[in-house]
């Protein structure tokens, strides 16, 4: 062995182990600076900036919203303020389209159910026998075991649904083919005589109970047709018919240019 070749060797050896030391040592202090820097740019820098860009961007966003949320509400009320005049000219037409007939609740118009039949039926005298709504009551004995007799409401009206909105419950223990605007239970008892009793009691405060908003209709249809002619809304018509009947700009017709037909006696309307 060459003394001095190892010599050298361990020489060079001992010195790298130091530089690689240092090296080390230096690599260590290096991480943590850059680990710092990038803590101070992402925390003390960057990051702020992005929660006040965020702020911003929540605040300008909510501003809009907020914003868009009045406009509409405007475009909203406008729209409800201009329809007003419509509506009122709607309604007018609604009455103007009406046609008054003879109302009637005839006795044979209730009837019971097949299991029923046999059963107690008695008609009353009208409750209301007005122009245009007409009330009959009736006792029906109703299957029940305790409380076995109904009194029920069978009304006619010439108001439809979207003028006078009249109860039409279910419960009534009979059957009368859908034809009645008013159809309601008003009580069950035990006796026909309790149901009489009661009814002579209360008579008064039913009336108004079962008419609802009937008289104050009455009253705006009379003014209608006492006021207005259907050609005095000439340009809102579309077509009108010999029987009364006519259509407006407000309806839907479907296709245009055919031959448009009267849904109340099919004859064809003249276009207006
Ligand atoms: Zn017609």
């Amino acid at each position: 062995m060459n003394m001095n070749a190892a010599s050298k060797l361990t020489k060079e050896a001992l010195e790298h182990e130091k530089q690689i030391s240092a090296l080390t040592k230096t690599g260590e202090e290096s991480a943590t600076k850059y680990r710092d820097e990038i803590y101070r740019l992402r925390y003390g820098v960057y990051e702020p900036q992005l929660g006040e860009i965020r702020r911003q961007m929540d605040e300008a966003l909510r501003a809009l919203e907020a914003q868009q949320k009045v406009d509409q509400e405007h475009l909203r009320a406008e729209v409800i303020r201009l329809k007003q005049a419509i509506d009122k000219v709607q309604r007018i037409l609604l009455f103007l389209r009406l046609k008054p007939r003879a109302l009637a609740v005839e006795d044979d118009a209730v009837k019971t159910y097949k299991q029923d039949q046999g059963k107690y039926k008695e008609a009353l005298p009208y409750l209301l026998d007005d122009d245009y709504l007409k009330i009959k009551l009736f006792i029906v004995e109703n299957g029940k075991p305790k409380n076995k007799y109904s009194l029920c409401a069978v009304g006619d009206t010439i108001f439809p649904e979207n003028l006078l909105r009249l109860r039409r419950g279910y419960g009534c223990p009979f059957y009368t083919g859908n034809m009645f605007s008013l159809e309601t239970l008003v009580r069950d008892g035990a006796s026909v005589q309790e149901l009489k009793t009661w009814l002579a009691k209360n008579y008064f405060t039913l009336q108004p109970d079962l008419t609802g908003d009937y008289f104050i209709v009455k009253l705006e249809y009379l003014a209608a047709v006492q006021d207005y002619k259907v050609m005095d809304f000439g340009p809102l018509l579309l077509a009108t018919c010999e029987c009364g009947f006519f259509h407006t700009i407000f309806d839907d017709l479907g296709r245009r240019g055919e031959v448009i037909t009267c849904p109340k006696c099919a004859q064809t309307m003249k276009e207006v």
